[in-house]
C-alpha cells in the first residue's frame, strides 16, 4: 500500500518538478545551493573533475550525467552533445590494463527526443555521436531512463547503438510492469542494464503502484540479469536489494568484474565505501551542470526526509 507521502507529497512535489516559476525562483536562491550541493558536485567541468578524483580516491568508480532533459529545439540538444564532447575529453581515463572503464550516462530527451518531427531521428544521431567519441577513448556510455512514453523509442535506439557499439548500456525500471521481459531480452543478448526502481511519477496502467510490489519486481529482474550473460549494474541503495545482488552473484558464479553496485552521489556515501572495501565494484552517479531543478526534485520525491533536509536549509539559510 503506498504511503501518505506517495499519495499527497510525491504528486505535489512531482507538479512542482513542472512549475516553471519554482523553476526559476528556487534557482535564484542562493540557500537552495546547501541543498543541491549535496546532490549535485557543482555546474562546471573542473567542478566535476574534481568530484570524479575524489571518489576514484575512495575507491569508488563513476557514471557522469551531464544535467538537462526534455530539450525544446535543436540548438539545445547540439549544446549538450557539445558538452558531452568536452566531458568526454576531460575525463581521467585510466590505463586499460587496470580494469576501470568510466562511464558517462545521457538523457535521450536531452539530445532531442521530444523534438517533433524528427525527434527520434535526431536524438539516435546525436546518441551516436556522444557514443563514438566516448568509445574513441575507452570510456563507457549508459543511456538512463525517463518516463515511460519514451521506453519503446529509446529501447530501440539502443539496440542500434548495441549493433555497432555493444557496451552500450542502458536502464531498466523494476516499478514499470513491461520489465521483466525487457530484462529476459536485454540479458540475453549480454547487454550491460542499469536496473533501478524508478523515479517518475507512473499511472498504474503501467507501473506497480506500491513499494511492495516494487520490491518484488526488481528482485525478479536482479535474478533474471544475473542469471544472463551480460553485467547487471545494481543501482539501489536500498539494503534488502544490495545484500541480495551480493547472494544472487554468488549463486550464479559471478566474478566481481562482471556485475556492480552503483549509488547516486551524496546519497549513503560510507556504504559505497563500505562495499567497495569488500571488493566489489561500485560506480557512483555524478550529475553535474546548471539544469539541476528536475534532478533534485527526483531526488527530494524519493524521500520525505530530503524535504525535511531542504525546509531545514531555507530555515537556516
Ligand atoms: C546509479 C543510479 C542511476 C539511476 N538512474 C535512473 C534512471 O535512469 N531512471 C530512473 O527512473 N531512475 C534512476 N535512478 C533512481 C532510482 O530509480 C530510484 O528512484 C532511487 O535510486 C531510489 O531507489 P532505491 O533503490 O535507492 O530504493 P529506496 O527504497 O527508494 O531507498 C532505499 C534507501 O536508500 C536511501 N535513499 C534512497 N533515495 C534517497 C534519496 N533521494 N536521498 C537520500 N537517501 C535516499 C534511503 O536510506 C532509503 O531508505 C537511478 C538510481 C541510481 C542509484
Amino acid at each position: 500500500m503506498g504511503t501518505v507521502f506517495d499519495g499527497l507529497l510525491r504528486p505535489t512535489i512531482a507538479a512542482a518538478s513542472r512549475s516553471e516559476w519554482i523553476e526559476q525562483t528556487s534557482q535564484r536562491w542562493t540557500v537552495t545551493e546547501k541543498v543541491v550541493r549535496r546532490f549535485v558536485p557543482g555546474e562546471s567541468l573542473p567542478e566535476v573533475i574534481r568530484a570524479i578524483d575524489d571518489q576514484r580516491r575512495d575507491g569508488l568508480t563513476v557514471t557522469v550525467d551531464f544535467l538537462g532533459e526534455d530539450t525544446i529545439d535543436e540548438a539545445g540538444a547540439d549544446a549538450t552533445v557539445q558538452a558531452y564532447l568536452e566531458l568526454l575529453d576531460a575525463m581521467p581515463v585510466p590505463a586499460s590494463t587496470t580494469g576501470e572503464a568510466m562511464e558517462v550516462s545521457l538523457k535521450l530527451t536531452a539530445v532531442g527526443l521530444d523534438l517533433p518531427d524528427h525527434g527520434h531521428k535526431i536524438a539516435e544521431e546525436n546518441a551516436r555521436t556522444v557514443v563514438e567519441a566516448a568509445h574513441r577513448r575507452g570510456v563507457l556510455v549508459t543511456i538512463d531512463a525517463e518516463d515511460h512514453t519514451t521506453v519503446d523509442a529509446r529501447l530501440a535506439i539502443v539496440r542500434a547503438l548495441r549493433a555497432d557499439f555493444p557496451g552500450t548500456g542502458t536502464v531498466l525500471q523494476a516499478y514499470l510492469r513491461r520489465t521483466e521481459d525487457d530484462c529476459t531480452e536485454f540479458a540475453a543478448s549480454g547487454a550491460r542494464i542499469r536496473l533501478c526502481k524508478g523515479a517518475y511519477a507512473e499511472p498504474p496502467a503501467v507501473a506497480y503502484p506500491g513499494r511492495r510490489q516494487i520490491d518484488d519486481s526488481y528482485l525478479r529482474c536482479l535474478r533474471i540479469l544475473m542469471r544472463g550473460n551480460g553485467c547487471p549494474m545494481v543501482a539501489s541503495h536500498d539494503p534488502t536489494m544490495i545484500e541480495a545482488a551480493t547472494i544472487l552473484a554468488g549463486e550464479f558464479g559471478r566474478a566481481p568484474d562482471t556485475w556492480e553496485h552503483q549509488m547516486l552521489y551524496g546519497i549513503r556515501s560510507d556504504e559505497q565505501r563500505r562495499l567497495a572495501a569488500t571488493g566489489a565494484r561500485v560506480r557512483v552517479y555524478i550529475p553535474y551542470g546548471g539544469q539541476w531543478y528536475g534532478y533534485l526534485v527526483r531526488r527530494l520525491a524519493e524521500r520525505p526526509a530530503n524535504v525535511g533536509f531542504f525546509l531545514r536549509a531555507l530555515v537556516s539559510g
